[in-house]
């Protein structure tokens, strides 16, 4: 697919701006990059885009507010720092979105909150739900809490992960860099940007490798990973300098700003590998032959009507088989119901769900996202 098609189709976007495009050189923060950023991605709301902003920069308002201008070490000290900086940093954002008629919102994540798939759920579905009010979704790491162990660690990397919580088809990382050279610009000035690199090849890497930041967070070894792990999602990403003026304006007017890094190939997505093959199985739903079909060659979600049995005690968010009446298995799903919950709807229509249950979870026990086909005579997995 052509560069101007990807940026131009794109619908729901992750816009990440790291620390170094909200400051100036002299560490305080640059407001009239907040306001010209606000004003960029109004306009794409107003187009008609679902937009994700990841922001950095809670640490950096929070130094501000303190007066500090070194960063300091210690954990709970910079995570006290963010819990200073965060709301200031909300609150700058919506001052300038304020203007433009956009309701912002505040969304903290930990590593944690993608791992389980409950959570994974509920965070997706809220960013859902935002979208659906038409608001604005801000969301950073939750720094203040934090330790080692769950925390993704870097922005780069949570844009990526947030443009797999809600299938984005496009990430746009705004960093001080104007994209991927060909070697460290630092070093050479002759180095060339790369406008687009299909395949992460060992010439990229080892080109980039050059560049490689050797210091803290969002270097570009950094970037390049969290974007690697983006294409393998399926998702295209822009790597162009924040600094710029009007660089989401002219990313969408189709200028050749900064790297694009195109998806891989694949017809089976990094998220479907993993439900495919990393997520373990905690029961099991049999389909009646009409469902099967419908699953197989229909490309549809799993309703509950189409199912004849349950087996296992799985919660909701959690792996099950997908089987026919005879037990061949033919597809692997994440499940929107828990067994319990199954046992009471299956067989039955969606709309009789909330009535049934007294809530809903939505319309589909496997929406069709979340669904892999693994046996179907004459089709790929898919
Ligand atoms: N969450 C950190 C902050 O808001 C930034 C992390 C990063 O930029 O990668 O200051």
């Amino acid at each position: 697919m052509k560069r101007k098609e990807i940026i131009a189709g794109a619908r729901r976007v992750v816009v990440k701006v790291g620390s170094s495009v909200l400051t100036t050189p002299d560490m305080t923060i640059d407001l009239q990059k907040i306001q010209d950023l606000s004003g960029e991605i109004s306009e794409l709301i107003a187009e008609g885009r679902k937009i994700a902003l990841v922001s950095s920069g809670a640490i950096a308002v929070g130094m501000e507010r303190l007066g500090l201008r070194q960063r300091v070490e210690g954990l709970p000290d910079k995570q006290a720092i963010a819990a200073i900086g965060q709301p200031h940093l909300m609150a700058l954002y919506d001052t300038y979105f304020q203007k433009k008629g956009i309701q912002i919102s505040q969304i903290l994540l930990t590593r944690d909150d993608m791992d389980h798939r409950r959570r994974y759920l509920n965070a997706r579905d809220t960013i859902a739900s935002l979208f659906k009010f038409g608001a604005l979704p801000i969301i950073n790491e939750n720094d203040t809490v934090v330790v080692e162990e769950i925390k993704v660690g870097d922005n780069d990397n949570l844009s990526v992960l947030v443009a797999g919580l809600i299938q984005a088809d496009l990430l746009i990382i705004l960093s001080d860099t104007e994209g991927l050279f060909d070697r460290d610009p630092k070093v050479y000035p002759e180095a060339c940007l790369i406008s687009e690199v299909e395949e992460f090849s060992e010439g990229i890497l080892c080109a980039a490798g050059e560049s490689f930041s050797p210091t803290g967070i969002g270097g570009m070894s950094v970037k390049l990973d969290a974007i690697r792990k983006a294409a393998s999602f399926g998702v295209p990403t822009v790597l162009a300098s924040g600094k710029r003026p009007r660089v989401l304006r002219d990313i969408f007017d189709g200028g050749h700003i900064g790297t694009l890094f195109l998806p891989r190939r694949d017809p089976l997505s990094c998220r479907k590998q993993w439900i495919a093959y990393g997520v373990r199985s905690a029961g099991a739903l049999y389909l009646d032959d009409g469902a099967v079909k419908a699953l197989l060659y229909g490309g549809k979600s799993l309703l509950p009507t189409g199912v004849a049995r349950v087996d296992g005690a799985f919660e909701r968010g959690e792996g099950v088989d997908v089987r026919d009446l005879s037990g061949r298995l033919v597809a692997k799903g994440l499940v929107n119901y828990s067994a319990q919950e199954v046992a009471k709807i299956k067989g039955k229509k969606s709309r009789e769900i909330n009535e049934i249950l007294g809530y809903t979870w939505g319309d589909e026990l496997i929406h069709r996202d979340h669904l892999v086909i693994l046996s179907a005579p004459g089709k790929e997995a898919s």
